[in-house]
């Protein structure tokens, strides 16, 4: 049973794509702040030590995310697109629409969050 036509699993794949070349074109330039000058002093470096936390971090979401897009893209082709990854319920049409990547349903996604924000979520999500 799937609550997704044709066309939406067509219109799917054609967002994963778009959504994956845009990260992958994603410029350089945020990785700038991991350089920093060897002249500076050690007040000027806490800023750009946060500059850098933030490079990180991003790149490390746009990694996560190009992951769920690839192992969506997958699940496009084998067929079990749609199915949440921890209690395989189907996913509502409309939040897939809305993020066509998400590999969870809310409920799970909700007990995720939960668990991560407690620290107990470590690994789960790998
Ligand atoms: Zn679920």
């Amino acid at each position: 049973m799937h609550t997704l036509s044709p066309d939406d699993l067509k219109a799917i794949r054609e967002l994963l794509l778009a959504e994956k070349e845009s990260l992958l074109r994603e410029p350089r330039s945020a990785l700038d702040a991991l350089r920093h000058p060897a002249n500076l002093s050690v007040e000027d470096r806490v800023p750009l030590i946060h500059d850098q936390f933030v490079a990180l971090n991003f790149r490390k979401q746009s990694y996560e995310k190009l992951r769920k897009i690839d192992a969506a893209l997958d699940r496009l082709d084998t067929g079990e697109f749609g199915i949440c990854q921890a209690c395989e319920v189907q996913i509502p049409r409309k939040r897939l629409l809305a993020i066509p990547w998400a590999d969870l349903c809310v409920p799970c996604q909700e007990l995720l969050h939960e668990g991560a924000s407690r620290g107990l979520a470590v690994g789960i999500a790998a």
